[in-house]
Protein backbone atom coordinates (compact mmCIF):
# COMPACT_ATOMS: atom_id res chain seq x y z
CA UNK A 1 0.00 0.00 0.00
CA UNK A 2 1.04 3.72 -0.85
CA UNK A 3 2.38 5.44 2.38
CA UNK A 4 -0.13 7.71 3.88
CA UNK A 5 -0.62 11.12 2.37
CA UNK A 6 -2.45 13.60 4.52
CA UNK A 7 -4.76 16.58 4.14
CA UNK A 8 -4.95 19.27 6.72
CA UNK A 9 -8.17 21.32 7.11
CA UNK A 10 -9.13 24.13 8.80
CA UNK A 11 -12.60 24.24 8.81
CA UNK A 12 -15.68 24.70 10.82
CA UNK A 13 -18.79 24.01 8.47
CA UNK A 14 -20.50 20.55 8.96
CA UNK A 15 -21.81 20.88 5.73
CA UNK A 16 -18.59 21.54 4.02
CA UNK A 17 -16.79 18.79 5.94
CA UNK A 18 -18.89 16.03 4.68
CA UNK A 19 -17.76 17.56 0.99
CA UNK A 20 -14.56 18.16 1.50
CA UNK A 21 -14.32 14.12 3.11
CA UNK A 22 -16.37 12.97 -0.02
CA UNK A 23 -13.84 14.41 -2.40
CA UNK A 24 -10.72 13.42 -1.14
CA UNK A 25 -11.87 10.20 -1.59
CA UNK A 26 -11.73 11.24 -5.01
CA UNK A 27 -7.64 11.53 -4.96
CA UNK A 28 -7.13 7.89 -3.95
CA UNK A 29 -6.90 5.67 -1.00
CA UNK A 30 -3.31 7.04 0.00
CA UNK A 31 -4.67 10.14 1.12
CA UNK A 32 -6.50 10.50 4.91
CA UNK A 33 -7.98 13.31 5.86
CA UNK A 34 -8.07 15.54 9.43
CA UNK A 35 -9.94 18.25 10.23
CA UNK A 36 -9.53 20.71 12.91
CA UNK A 37 -12.64 23.35 13.61
CA UNK A 38 -11.04 25.67 15.72
CA UNK A 39 -7.39 27.62 15.43
CA UNK A 40 -6.21 26.71 18.48
CA UNK A 41 -6.70 22.89 18.55
CA UNK A 42 -5.03 23.07 14.71
CA UNK A 43 -1.70 25.07 16.24
CA UNK A 44 -1.07 22.44 19.19
CA UNK A 45 -1.74 19.10 17.04
CA UNK A 46 -0.69 20.14 13.58
CA UNK A 47 2.92 18.95 13.60
CA UNK A 48 2.65 15.81 14.30
CA UNK A 49 0.84 15.56 10.49
CA UNK A 50 3.91 17.52 8.76
CA UNK A 51 5.85 14.71 8.05
CA UNK A 52 2.72 12.95 5.89
CA UNK A 53 1.05 16.28 5.17
CA UNK A 54 0.34 16.75 0.97
CA UNK A 55 -1.78 20.02 1.51
CA UNK A 56 -3.16 22.27 3.76
CA UNK A 57 -6.46 23.95 3.30
CA UNK A 58 -7.61 26.62 5.10
CA UNK A 59 -10.90 28.46 6.47
CA UNK A 60 -10.65 32.13 7.50
CA UNK A 61 -14.09 32.72 9.63
CA UNK A 62 -14.83 30.39 12.14
CA UNK A 63 -17.76 30.09 14.72
CA UNK A 64 -17.42 28.24 17.95
CA UNK A 65 -18.31 25.16 17.70
CA UNK A 66 -21.89 24.45 19.77
CA UNK A 67 -21.29 24.61 23.59
CA UNK A 68 -17.64 25.46 22.88
CA UNK A 69 -16.09 27.77 26.02
CA UNK A 70 -13.52 30.69 24.03
CA UNK A 71 -12.92 32.11 20.59
CA UNK A 72 -12.30 29.55 18.14
CA UNK A 73 -9.31 31.77 16.20
CA UNK A 74 -8.97 32.26 13.02
CA UNK A 75 -7.20 31.40 9.60
CA UNK A 76 -5.06 33.78 9.88
CA UNK A 77 -3.95 32.58 13.72
CA UNK A 78 -3.18 29.44 11.88
CA UNK A 79 -1.28 30.86 8.82
CA UNK A 80 1.13 33.10 11.29
CA UNK A 81 1.70 29.62 13.18
CA UNK A 82 2.90 27.54 10.39
CA UNK A 83 4.79 30.56 8.52
CA UNK A 84 7.19 29.98 11.48
CA UNK A 85 8.30 26.36 10.21
CA UNK A 86 10.04 25.86 7.37
CA UNK A 87 7.58 24.85 4.22
CA UNK A 88 5.97 21.73 4.70
CA UNK A 89 3.49 21.27 1.89
CA UNK A 90 1.50 23.52 -0.53
CA UNK A 91 -1.46 25.66 0.64
CA UNK A 92 -4.84 26.50 0.10
CA UNK A 93 -6.78 29.22 1.72
CA UNK A 94 -10.94 28.76 1.00
CA UNK A 95 -12.10 31.76 2.37
CA UNK A 96 -14.55 34.17 1.19
CA UNK A 97 -13.15 37.24 3.41
CA UNK A 98 -10.88 37.98 1.06
CA UNK A 99 -9.15 41.02 3.02
CA UNK A 100 -7.95 38.00 5.27
CA UNK A 101 -7.41 35.78 2.45
CA UNK A 102 -4.38 37.96 1.18
CA UNK A 103 -3.71 38.81 4.94
CA UNK A 104 -2.64 34.69 5.12
CA UNK A 105 -1.65 34.67 1.49
CA UNK A 106 0.89 37.35 2.65
CA UNK A 107 2.28 35.21 5.74
CA UNK A 108 2.55 32.47 3.53
CA UNK A 109 4.39 33.75 0.48
CA UNK A 110 6.69 35.77 2.65
CA UNK A 111 8.07 32.45 4.60
CA UNK A 112 9.08 30.79 1.24
CA UNK A 113 5.72 28.70 1.23
CA UNK A 114 3.74 27.77 -1.42
CA UNK A 115 0.02 29.20 -1.45
CA UNK A 116 -3.10 29.47 -3.62
CA UNK A 117 -6.62 30.37 -3.05
CA UNK A 118 -9.99 29.18 -4.30
CA UNK A 119 -13.44 31.06 -3.58
CA UNK A 120 -16.13 29.22 -1.91
CA UNK A 121 -18.45 30.30 -4.26
CA UNK A 122 -21.65 28.47 -5.74
CA UNK A 123 -22.99 25.21 -4.53
CA UNK A 124 -20.65 22.33 -5.28
CA UNK A 125 -17.31 24.49 -5.15
CA UNK A 126 -15.64 22.07 -2.96
CA UNK A 127 -16.42 19.46 -6.42
CA UNK A 128 -15.78 22.20 -9.11
CA UNK A 129 -12.71 24.27 -7.76
CA UNK A 130 -11.25 23.16 -4.87
CA UNK A 131 -10.74 19.63 -5.78
CA UNK A 132 -8.75 20.11 -9.04
CA UNK A 133 -6.88 23.04 -7.19
CA UNK A 134 -5.53 20.44 -4.27
CA UNK A 135 -5.19 18.41 -7.74
CA UNK A 136 -2.80 20.65 -9.72
CA UNK A 137 -0.93 22.03 -6.10
CA UNK A 138 -0.32 18.32 -5.00
CA UNK A 139 0.97 17.18 -8.51
CA UNK A 140 3.43 19.63 -8.87
CA UNK A 141 4.74 20.15 -4.64
CA UNK A 142 5.57 17.50 -2.73
CA UNK A 143 6.18 17.50 0.90
CA UNK A 144 9.41 19.18 1.93
CA UNK A 145 9.37 18.31 5.60
CA UNK A 146 12.31 17.48 6.62
CA UNK A 147 13.09 15.64 10.32
CA UNK A 148 15.92 13.50 11.96
CA UNK A 149 13.84 12.22 15.27
CA UNK A 150 15.96 10.32 17.76
CA UNK A 151 14.40 7.15 19.24
CA UNK A 152 14.85 8.87 22.74
CA UNK A 153 13.67 12.56 21.24
CA UNK A 154 10.90 12.44 23.75
CA UNK A 155 13.76 12.80 26.91
CA UNK A 156 16.12 14.78 25.48
CA UNK A 157 13.36 17.10 24.64
CA UNK A 158 12.47 17.34 28.78
CA UNK A 159 15.94 18.33 29.24
CA UNK A 160 16.05 20.43 26.84
CA UNK A 161 13.13 22.18 28.56
CA UNK A 162 14.21 22.15 32.06
CA UNK A 163 17.46 23.89 30.73
CA UNK A 164 15.24 26.76 29.08
CA UNK A 165 13.42 27.12 32.32
CA UNK A 166 16.59 27.14 34.06
CA UNK A 167 17.87 29.69 31.31
CA UNK A 168 14.72 31.95 31.28
CA UNK A 169 14.73 32.38 35.16
CA UNK A 170 17.82 33.32 35.28
CA UNK A 171 17.85 35.82 32.73
CA UNK A 172 14.52 37.12 34.34
CA UNK A 173 16.22 37.64 37.36
CA UNK A 174 19.24 39.35 36.01
CA UNK A 175 17.23 41.68 34.66
CA UNK A 176 15.33 42.07 37.89
CA UNK A 177 18.59 42.89 39.92
CA UNK A 178 20.69 44.29 37.07
CA UNK A 179 20.62 47.60 39.02
CA UNK A 180 21.15 46.44 42.71
CA UNK A 181 23.40 43.44 42.40
CA UNK A 182 24.11 42.92 45.72
CA UNK A 183 20.68 42.66 47.04
CA UNK A 184 19.95 39.40 45.58
CA UNK A 185 22.05 36.81 47.25
CA UNK A 186 20.01 37.92 50.50
CA UNK A 187 16.89 37.95 48.79
CA UNK A 188 16.96 34.90 47.20
CA UNK A 189 17.75 33.13 51.07
CA UNK A 190 15.47 34.86 52.70
CA UNK A 191 13.09 33.80 49.94
CA UNK A 192 11.88 37.51 49.55
CA UNK A 193 11.49 37.84 45.79
CA UNK A 194 8.95 40.04 44.29
CA UNK A 195 5.78 37.81 42.94
CA UNK A 196 5.40 37.01 39.00
CA UNK A 197 5.98 36.86 36.44
CA UNK A 198 9.39 37.51 36.00
CA UNK A 199 9.64 39.12 32.45
CA UNK A 200 12.00 37.45 30.40
CA UNK A 201 14.11 39.22 27.66
CA UNK A 202 15.80 38.58 24.42
CA UNK A 203 18.05 35.89 26.03
CA UNK A 204 15.18 33.53 26.48
CA UNK A 205 13.36 34.74 23.02
CA UNK A 206 16.55 33.54 21.37
CA UNK A 207 16.56 30.42 23.30
CA UNK A 208 13.14 29.65 22.71
CA UNK A 209 13.53 29.64 19.09
CA UNK A 210 16.58 26.87 19.17
CA UNK A 211 14.58 24.96 21.38
CA UNK A 212 11.74 24.59 18.97
CA UNK A 213 13.66 24.09 16.39
CA UNK A 214 15.02 20.84 17.98
CA UNK A 215 11.69 20.15 19.04
CA UNK A 216 10.78 19.98 15.81
CA UNK A 217 13.55 18.85 13.49
CA UNK A 218 16.04 17.48 15.99
CA UNK A 219 18.79 19.19 14.27
CA UNK A 220 19.75 22.83 13.74
CA UNK A 221 18.48 24.13 11.04
CA UNK A 222 19.87 27.43 10.00
CA UNK A 223 17.02 28.75 7.68
CA UNK A 224 14.42 27.93 10.19
CA UNK A 225 16.50 29.52 13.45
CA UNK A 226 16.64 32.61 11.41
CA UNK A 227 13.18 32.61 10.62
CA UNK A 228 12.00 31.93 14.12
CA UNK A 229 14.77 34.62 15.35
CA UNK A 230 13.17 36.89 13.44
CA UNK A 231 9.54 36.58 13.71
CA UNK A 232 9.78 36.66 17.47
CA UNK A 233 11.72 40.06 17.19
CA UNK A 234 8.89 41.18 15.06
CA UNK A 235 6.19 40.42 17.26
CA UNK A 236 7.83 41.41 20.32
CA UNK A 237 11.00 43.26 19.49
CA UNK A 238 11.45 45.30 22.77
CA UNK A 239 13.08 42.64 24.64
CA UNK A 240 16.77 44.24 25.18
CA UNK A 241 17.42 43.27 21.74
CA UNK A 242 21.92 44.20 21.22
CA UNK A 243 21.80 46.81 18.86
CA UNK A 244 23.58 45.01 16.22
CA UNK A 245 21.07 41.89 16.36
CA UNK A 246 18.44 44.28 16.05
CA UNK A 247 20.26 45.09 12.85
CA UNK A 248 20.86 41.94 11.81
CA UNK A 249 17.00 40.62 12.59
CA UNK A 250 15.48 43.57 10.93
CA UNK A 251 17.43 42.76 7.48
CA UNK A 252 16.65 39.41 7.74
CA UNK A 253 13.01 40.37 7.82
CA UNK A 254 13.26 42.35 4.75
CA UNK A 255 14.63 39.34 2.99
CA UNK A 256 18.38 39.39 3.20
CA UNK A 257 19.86 35.90 4.27
CA UNK A 258 21.01 35.17 7.93
CA UNK A 259 24.47 34.39 5.77
CA UNK A 260 25.12 37.69 4.75
CA UNK A 261 23.86 39.63 7.73
CA UNK A 262 25.95 37.87 10.07
CA UNK A 263 29.24 37.80 7.97
CA UNK A 264 28.45 41.48 7.80
CA UNK A 265 28.26 42.20 11.05
CA UNK A 266 31.13 44.73 12.83
CA UNK A 267 31.81 45.64 9.62
CA UNK A 268 32.83 42.40 8.10
CA UNK A 269 33.97 40.76 11.16
CA UNK A 270 30.83 39.44 12.51
CA UNK A 271 30.15 39.19 15.86
CA UNK A 272 32.04 38.29 19.16
CA UNK A 273 29.30 39.03 21.29
CA UNK A 274 27.73 37.14 24.02
CA UNK A 275 24.30 36.58 22.14
CA UNK A 276 25.65 32.73 20.78
CA UNK A 277 26.12 31.81 24.26
CA UNK A 278 23.39 33.24 26.17
CA UNK A 279 20.73 31.78 23.89
CA UNK A 280 22.90 27.41 23.43
CA UNK A 281 22.69 25.57 27.16
CA UNK A 282 19.13 23.86 26.09
CA UNK A 283 21.35 23.00 23.01
CA UNK A 284 23.88 20.98 24.97
CA UNK A 285 20.89 19.07 27.42
CA UNK A 286 19.61 18.04 23.76
CA UNK A 287 22.33 16.47 22.86
CA UNK A 288 24.35 15.78 25.56
CA UNK A 289 25.08 12.64 25.44
CA UNK A 290 27.44 12.98 22.02
CA UNK A 291 29.59 15.83 23.30
CA UNK A 292 30.88 16.05 19.22
CA UNK A 293 27.53 16.47 18.22
CA UNK A 294 26.96 19.40 20.78
CA UNK A 295 29.86 21.08 18.82
CA UNK A 296 28.77 20.89 15.81
CA UNK A 297 25.31 22.07 16.44
CA UNK A 298 26.19 25.08 18.58
CA UNK A 299 28.10 26.20 16.27
CA UNK A 300 25.78 25.87 13.87
CA UNK A 301 23.34 27.45 15.84
CA UNK A 302 25.79 30.70 16.31
CA UNK A 303 26.27 31.00 12.77
CA UNK A 304 23.15 32.28 11.91
CA UNK A 305 24.16 35.67 14.22
CA UNK A 306 27.79 35.36 15.56
CA UNK A 307 30.24 33.99 12.74
CA UNK A 308 33.32 35.71 14.81
CA UNK A 309 35.30 32.32 16.06
CA UNK A 310 35.20 34.35 20.04
CA UNK A 311 31.33 33.97 19.63
CA UNK A 312 31.64 30.63 18.26
CA UNK A 313 33.92 29.61 20.76
CA UNK A 314 31.61 30.95 24.01
CA UNK A 315 28.58 29.24 22.18
CA UNK A 316 30.20 25.91 21.99
CA UNK A 317 32.10 26.13 25.35
CA UNK A 318 28.60 26.88 27.28
CA UNK A 319 26.74 23.91 25.28
CA UNK A 320 29.84 21.36 26.30
CA UNK A 321 29.32 22.80 29.76
CA UNK A 322 25.43 22.25 29.73
CA UNK A 323 25.76 18.31 28.39
CA UNK A 324 28.25 18.06 31.13
CA UNK A 325 26.06 19.41 33.56
CA UNK A 326 24.03 16.86 32.14
CA UNK A 327 26.49 14.06 31.96
CA UNK A 328 28.06 14.56 35.46
CA UNK A 329 24.97 14.52 37.22
CA UNK A 330 25.29 11.38 39.74
CA UNK A 331 29.29 12.75 40.22
CA UNK A 332 30.66 14.21 43.36
CA UNK A 333 31.00 17.69 43.42
CA UNK A 334 35.25 17.72 43.02
CA UNK A 335 34.89 15.47 39.74
CA UNK A 336 32.22 17.46 38.29
CA UNK A 337 34.09 20.77 38.26
CA UNK A 338 37.28 19.01 37.42
CA UNK A 339 35.47 17.24 34.26
CA UNK A 340 33.40 19.78 33.01
CA UNK A 341 36.42 21.91 32.67
CA UNK A 342 38.12 19.31 31.03
CA UNK A 343 35.43 18.63 28.42
CA UNK A 344 34.78 22.22 27.80
CA UNK A 345 38.21 23.07 27.46
CA UNK A 346 39.26 20.23 24.82
CA UNK A 347 36.31 20.77 22.97
CA UNK A 348 36.28 24.46 22.96
CA UNK A 349 38.84 25.76 19.84
CA UNK A 350 41.39 28.24 20.47
CA UNK A 351 40.28 31.50 21.67
CA UNK A 352 40.61 34.51 23.84
CA UNK A 353 37.49 32.63 25.34
CA UNK A 354 39.86 29.15 25.97
CA UNK A 355 42.52 30.89 27.37
CA UNK A 356 40.28 32.90 29.83
CA UNK A 357 38.78 29.35 30.96
CA UNK A 358 42.18 27.67 31.29
CA UNK A 359 42.66 30.66 33.98
CA UNK A 360 39.01 29.79 35.16
CA UNK A 361 40.55 26.46 35.68
CA UNK A 362 43.09 26.82 38.01
CA UNK A 363 40.83 29.46 39.76
CA UNK A 364 39.88 27.68 42.80
CA UNK A 365 35.92 27.69 44.20
CA UNK A 366 37.44 29.67 47.71
CA UNK A 367 38.59 32.63 45.76
CA UNK A 368 36.03 35.71 46.39
CA UNK A 369 33.50 36.21 43.59
CA UNK A 370 34.55 39.62 43.05
CA UNK A 371 37.83 38.57 42.48
CA UNK A 372 36.64 36.02 40.07
CA UNK A 373 34.78 38.10 37.91
CA UNK A 374 37.34 41.33 38.08
CA UNK A 375 39.77 38.48 36.45
CA UNK A 376 37.80 36.57 34.22
CA UNK A 377 35.14 39.04 33.11
CA UNK A 378 31.70 39.85 34.22
CA UNK A 379 30.35 40.60 30.69
CA UNK A 380 30.65 44.87 31.06
CA UNK A 381 31.98 44.34 27.15
CA UNK A 382 28.76 41.91 26.27
CA UNK A 383 31.78 39.64 24.57
CA UNK A 384 32.11 36.14 24.42
CA UNK A 385 35.57 36.48 26.43
CA UNK A 386 34.28 38.67 28.84
CA UNK A 387 31.23 36.79 29.69
CA UNK A 388 31.94 33.03 29.07
CA UNK A 389 34.96 32.29 31.33
CA UNK A 390 32.82 33.43 34.63
CA UNK A 391 29.85 31.79 33.59
CA UNK A 392 31.83 28.43 33.27
CA UNK A 393 33.55 28.83 36.31
CA UNK A 394 30.45 29.58 38.63
CA UNK A 395 28.58 26.84 36.81
CA UNK A 396 31.41 24.40 37.56
CA UNK A 397 31.27 25.48 41.03
CA UNK A 398 27.57 25.46 41.69
CA UNK A 399 26.70 22.70 39.41
CA UNK A 400 24.17 21.01 41.93
CA UNK A 401 22.66 24.25 43.89
CA UNK A 402 20.73 26.14 41.20
CA UNK A 403 19.63 29.03 43.33
CA UNK A 404 23.41 29.42 44.67
CA UNK A 405 24.56 29.67 41.18
CA UNK A 406 22.16 32.25 40.07
CA UNK A 407 22.93 34.46 43.32
CA UNK A 408 26.65 34.07 42.38
CA UNK A 409 26.44 34.85 39.02
CA UNK A 410 24.20 38.01 39.74
CA UNK A 411 25.76 39.32 42.73
CA UNK A 412 28.96 40.70 41.16
CA UNK A 413 26.80 42.64 38.76
CA UNK A 414 28.63 43.27 34.93
CA UNK A 415 25.88 41.36 32.09
CA UNK A 416 23.75 40.04 34.48
CA UNK A 417 20.84 39.11 32.64
CA UNK A 418 23.11 37.15 30.39
CA UNK A 419 25.81 35.69 33.08
CA UNK A 420 22.71 34.26 34.75
CA UNK A 421 21.05 32.95 31.61
CA UNK A 422 24.12 31.24 30.68
CA UNK A 423 24.79 29.74 34.23
CA UNK A 424 21.05 28.91 34.75
CA UNK A 425 20.68 26.92 31.91
CA UNK A 426 23.64 24.85 32.57
CA UNK A 427 23.13 24.07 36.03
CA UNK A 428 19.33 23.47 35.13
CA UNK A 429 20.34 20.22 32.57
CA UNK A 430 21.85 19.38 35.42
CA UNK A 431 19.23 19.18 38.46
CA UNK A 432 16.35 19.60 36.12
CA UNK A 433 13.29 20.82 36.86
CA UNK A 434 13.42 19.20 40.42
CA UNK A 435 16.45 21.60 41.42
CA UNK A 436 14.48 24.83 40.41
CA UNK A 437 12.41 26.38 43.26
CA UNK A 438 8.72 25.46 42.76
CA UNK A 439 7.52 28.57 43.86
CA UNK A 440 10.15 30.45 40.93
CA UNK A 441 8.73 27.89 38.46
CA UNK A 442 4.81 29.37 39.18
CA UNK A 443 6.63 32.98 38.35
CA UNK A 444 8.45 32.41 35.41
CA UNK A 445 6.46 34.49 32.71
CA UNK A 446 4.39 31.76 30.49
CA UNK A 447 5.71 30.78 26.77
CA UNK A 448 5.07 28.15 24.27
CA UNK A 449 7.09 26.35 22.53
MG1 LIG B 1 19.08 40.07 27.69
Amino acid sequence: MAAVKTILILEDNEERITDFTRVVGELGQEYEIKFWRDAHSMCRECEAFFKTAALVSLDHDLNPAAGAAGDPGTGLDVAKFLADFIPVCPVLLHSSNTDRVYSMSNEFRFAGWTVDRVGPLGAGWISTSWLPKVRELIAQHSNTWKTELPADHASRVERMIASLDGLSIGDALGEMFAYRPERVSSLIQQNELHSGPWFHTDDTEMAISIVAVLKSQGHIDQDALSRRFSRRFERDPERGYGKMTRIQLRDNLAGVPWQVTSANAFGGRGSMGNGGAMRVAPLGAYFADDLNRVVKEAQASSMVTHVHPEGIAGTVATAVAAAMAWQLREASPAERAKRLFEAVLQLTPESEVRRKILVANQTPPEVDLEAVAKALGRGDLVTAPDTVPFCVWIAAHYLDNYPDALAAAICVGGDCDTNAAIVGGIVAAGVGRDGIPQSWLECKEPFLI
